[in-house]
């Protein structure tokens, strides 16, 4: 049975991540879609909020399973067994870092391997970020993010929608 991890913020998921869990699920036997809980940074949505945001959008997705985790990715794989992670790729903007962070991942945990799947061409420019600044510009996010991902957005801004 080939088991994958889809690690990320999902800060929050967006129709790009969505696009790649598809994709993998279609691929693997078994995907962990990974909430990080970093500390550092200054979420919109708690873990809790992004874990079940997820699990909402992937319901239909038999073989999806959503999990949060903190402390190094490999790790996570290991409690796991899991020796496959995936990560989305976008632009050559996003390939520095995450071709070191695949390296760093196979220097610390050998055996660790990084498959990764590039955009589909319509979501190429989406990212979690940007959701959250047209959203908080009032702007219409109704074709970046799930259905129903979309109103608890806006009211994280207190916008009425
Ligand atoms: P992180 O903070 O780990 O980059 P993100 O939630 O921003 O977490 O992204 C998780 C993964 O999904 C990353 O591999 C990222 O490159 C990928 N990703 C994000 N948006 C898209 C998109 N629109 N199309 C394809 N992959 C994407």
């Amino acid at each position: 049975m080939t088991s994958a991890i889809y690690p990320g913020s999902f800060d929050p998921v967006t129709m790009g991540h969505l696009d790649v869990i598809r994709r993998s699920a279609a691929i693997v036997d078994h995907l962990i879609v990974a909430v990080l809980n970093n500390g550092a940074k200054s979420p919109l949505f708690s873990v809790s909020e992004r874990v079940s945001m997820l699990k909402d959008v992937t319901r239909d997705l038999p073989n999806v399973e959503v999990m949060s985790f903190s402390g190094l990715l490999v790790d996570f794989a290991k409690q796991n067994s899991v020796t496959l992670i995936i990560r989305g790729l976008r632009a050559v903007t996003d390939f520095e870092s995450e071709l070191a962070m695949a390296q760093t991942n196979r220097v610390i945990c050998p055996g660790i391997e990084t498959f990764f799947l590039c955009t589909s061409l319509r979501y190429a420019y989406l990212s979690s970020s940007t959701v959250k600044e047209v959203a908080q510009n009032h702007g219409d996010i109704s074709q970046l993010v799930p259905p129903s991902v979309v109103p608890k957005i806006y009211e994280k801004y207190g916008i009425k929608h």
